[in-house]
């Protein structure tokens, strides 16, 4: 029974996924969002069963049915992580492991586990948008950023947490990316960071955003050298720093407590 539960979940989240594929390319080219969906190369009309998330590519083989033209890894790509992410939510919003057959623990009450979940789905969603925008066209958009503040500090004051955590949180985002831009005068980052860590302190809190933030700089200096030592990137290369902040935001949420506890112990002896 569980199961089912999770695999109608899965497929529900590789369909958001094939939605936020099709909004990335739409917010890009600055299209609306409603209207078919069509082959970015020929503009042919896609058929419904050829815009079946995950399946459609491997029985396509990736390629356009009309113009062969191929299609981007990032399509089933985004939809697959996106089902496997929002699983994970649900597993981890309702608490309970596979080994005793799914047994769901509602921790405090149904209806604010259903809330949490929405509010995973919703970072999830836009911190994937966040991410293949900036690692596509080295660009934050605020169209994406700025709504999206607004309705995740909305979801969590609903869930009870307290505003003046949020406000500090989103102080400490935003003021991190804006001191570094007010001293490199917008060399160094660009204004969607600041705005991107305005987001990220609103959705993870204190002391969630320190150790977002932390990560992010882990994973960016480990891929960075990474890129260096391969000779693709060289020092002082433009670094699309919403892609590192957008994964840190997502571990960070599923996470992050235990980031924390970890980092206090390792480092501070706590
Ligand atoms: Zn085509």
């Amino acid at each position: 029974m569980i199961y089912a539960v999770l695999i109608i979940i899965f497929v529900f989240g590789t369909m958001i996924g094939s939605f936020l594929n099709c909004l990335i390319w739409r917010l890009h080219k600055k299209e609306t969002i409603l209207g078919r969906s069509y082959c970015p190369c020929c503009r042919h009309r896609i058929a419904w069963y050829d815009n079946i998330p995950i399946l459609s590519f491997i029985v396509l083989r990736g390629k356009c049915r009309h113009c062969q033209k191929l299609i981007s890894w990032q399509y089933p790509v985004v939809e697959l992580i996106t089902g496997i992410l929002f699983v994970m939510s649900f597993i981890i919003n309702f608490q309970f492991s596979l080994q005793t057959g799914g047994q769901a623990i509602f921790y405090q009450y149904p209806i604010s586990g259903v809330l949490s979940l929405i509010k995973f789905w919703f970072i999830i969603a836009v911190m994937i948008v966040i991410f293949i925008y900036d690692l596509r066209w080295y660009l934050i958009l605020d169209i994406v950023t700025l709504p999206a503040c607004v309705i995740v500090f909305l979801i969590n004051l609903a869930l009870g947490m307290n505003w003046q955590n949020l406000f500090i949180s989103g102080i400490i985002g935003g003021g991190f990316f804006l001191l570094q831009f007010v001293v490199s005068g917008g060399r160094w980052i660009g204004g969607g960071d600041i705005r991107l860590g305005l987001l990220m302190g609103l959705s993870l809190g204190w002391p969630g955003i320190i150790s977002s933030l932390t990560l992010a700089y882990f994973i960016g200096a480990f891929i960075g050298l990474g890129l260096i030592a391969s000779g693709k990137k060289k020092l002082g290369s433009k670094v699309p720093m919403g892609v590192f902040l957008s994964v840190a935001a997502i571990i960070t949420l599923f996470w992050g407590e235990r980031i924390v506890e970890w980092y206090l112990g390792t480092f501070l002896n706590l």
